[in-house]
């Protein structure tokens, strides 16, 4: 005897290719990496499958956990993670998403790692904090050559290799950054950890930071003061000589999302550390990280994004309501058009972005990923809060994967800078580098008659701190209307430059005006 029958539920979003995203595949193309796109299907197919989807709400569900000391109270300050966590891991380093882009000269290597973590954190975006942190380190390591040289190959190599022993013996390392303190984070020249030199060359450091990600890492980068003022040192978890260096975990975080990641609170005495870059200059140094940690904040912000429409545009094409399926109904397809056109602008942003590294465009880049990091970051809660309710009260239910999308969501805002911090340096990226505003509006300007208007409009926007958000804002719709304009297609950017750029926009997500054709662009969005 049966109750009911089910029916009109959708099935999983299984066995299909992630990266089968025509924005996504047509950006990699045109920014220089044709040839990782055979890699970036397989990749695609595997993130599509069932069982790294398991891996993912493993490695959330049995989060990471803290083991101070051993059994007969020595401290060891070890984190235990979840099987699934390495596996994912795995995939990702082996996939050369963490440092293998510096060591590979072709041209298109970080726009290749940057789609690949685009599409591979689609799959779990917690574990691609270290893996993301891993890249970036590189090139603020390359300031000590010795350092680099000895640690740079088994950064930039493709081998996961887990567990605290001396780094030189491992077959592959990880890299995390210890800047925030109790009383400052944004603002690091109030950090209080002190640093004193050694005869032997080496640093000692006595202090703490309140958030240190990833805490598992080999080596980390971390901010210190000296007499000369804030600078970046080198802090292993285990010295050459084998013995483990004084890096004492307090606690775990108790995160609201992120969870199969640990963010650490660890304490410093007299822990041993390499000067990394000019003493006093430490901002300076460990900037080149964050420069390419917040670069992965915009491509792991369009991810979440894409990943959260691609669940959406699954479920409506599947549920029926009121006797149509959702796919056919005009209020949804205004809701997933109008998703998948905010979707698109991210991620051709993102690829855009990489190219910029690639081709080593510092004035481009060094304003074109502040505004990025800003807004795209900023896009993300709304549009994965949208894609959460096209499933209806299924999407809020833990086993649709969208809570922990949702919960994920404002991350890439807050850490790495947040809102206001990341205006107030499109700000003075604005004041000190004239050329970097001059290399942005040469590529959107002679576009299209309304990104031209736009522009004007900008020119004569004021530029003080209270400004800051409404300014990075224009700029970086500017910049996502003209790459859309000039690399998607017509639907895409006609919707795009009506809304976002004209204003014929109402206040939420699914009120594209009547002459946009949805049916073209859901089409284009839906996974394949
Ligand atoms: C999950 C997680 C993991 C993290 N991992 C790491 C890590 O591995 N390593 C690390 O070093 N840090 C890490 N952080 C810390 C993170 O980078 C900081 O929290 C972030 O940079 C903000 O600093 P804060 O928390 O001190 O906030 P504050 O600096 O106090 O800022 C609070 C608010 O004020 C705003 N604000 C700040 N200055 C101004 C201003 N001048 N004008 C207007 N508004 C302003 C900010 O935008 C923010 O909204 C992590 C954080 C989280 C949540």
């Amino acid at each position: 005897m049966t109750t009911h029958e089910v029916f009109n539920q959708a099935p999983p979003l299984v066995d299909y290719d992630v990266s089968a995203d025509a924005a996504l595949l047509a950006g990699v193309a045109r920014e220089g990496a044709p040839w990782a796109v055979g890699d970036l299907h397989r990749l695609g197919k595997l993130a599509g499958t069932a069982e790294p989807q398991r891996w993912a709400d493993e490695a959330n569900r049995y989060e990471p956990r803290l083991i101070t000391h051993d059994r007969y109270g020595h401290r060891v300050d070890e984190v235990e993670f979840h099987p699934s966590w390495h596996r994912l891991m795995g995939v990702a380093v082996g996939e050369g998403l963490a440092g293998a882009a510096w060591a590979d000269d072709r041209a298109g290597a970080h726009v290749a790692r940057a789609a690949g973590l685009y599409v591979w954190s689609q799959v779990e975006a917690g574990h691609s904090c270290p893996i993301s942190m891993t890249y970036a380190v590189i090139p603020a390591l390359r300031n000590n050559s010795d350092l680099s040289e000895m640690y740079e190959p088994l950064l930039a190599g493709r081998e996961y290799d887990p567990g605290l022993r001396t780094p030189t013996t491992k077959r592959g390392l990880l890299a995390g950054m210890g800047m925030t303190e109790k009383q400052g984070g944004s603002d690091v020249r109030a950090n209080t950890t002190r640093a004193t030199r050694s005869a032997d060359g080496t640093w000692r450091l006595t202090g703490h930071k309140w958030f240190t990600s990833a805490p598992m890492c080999d080596l980390f980068l971390v901010l210190a003061q000296t007499a000369a003022g804030l600078s970046c040192f080198l802090v292993p978890r285990v010295l050459p000589s084998g013995e483990k260096n004084v890096f004492r975990i307090q606690r775990l975080k108790d995160k609201l999302g992120n969870r199969s990641n640990a963010s650490s609170e660890p304490e410093f005495e007299d822990t041993v550390a390499w000067l990394v870059g000019e003493e006093g200059r430490g901002v300076r140094t460990i900037i080149e990280m964050v420069a390419m940690t917040r670069l992965d904040c915009v491509t792991g912000s369009a991810s979440g994004m894409r990943a959260a429409l691609n669940q959406a545009m699954h479920h409506a094409r599947h549920r029926s309501a009121f006797g149509r399926l959702l796919a056919d109904q005009p209020a949804m397809r205004n809701v997933l058009a109008d998703l998948a056109i905010e979707s698109e602008a991210a991620t051709v942003l993102a690829m855009r972005l990489a190219g910029a590294v690639d081709r080593g465009e510092h004035a481009f880049r060094r304003l074109a990923i502040a505004v990025g990091k800003f807004w795209v970051c900023k896009r993300q809660p709304a549009v994965v809060g949208e894609a959460l309710e096209c499933l209806g009260g299924n999407g809020y239910v833990e086993d649709s994967g969208l809570p922990r999308l949702y919960r994920d969501a404002p991350l890439n805002s807050i850490w790495e800078g947040s809102g206001n911090v990341q205006a107030l340096d499109v700000l003075r990226t604005l004041h000190r580098e004239p050329d970097s505003l001059e290399a942005l509006l040469a590529e959107v300007s002679g576009v299209d008659r309304r990104i031209d208007e736009a522009v004007a409009g900008l020119r004569t926007m004021a530029m003080d701190e209270g400004q800051a958000r409404r300014v990075t804002e224009r700029m970086a719709v500017v910049l996502q209307a003209s790459l859309l304009v000039r690399h998607s297609p017509a639907e895409v950017a006609d919707a795009f430059c009506a809304t976002r750029l004209a204003g014929d926009w109402g206040h939420t997500f699914g009120t594209l005006p009547a002459a946009v054709d949805t049916a073209a662009i859901i089409e284009r969005a839906a996974p394949q």
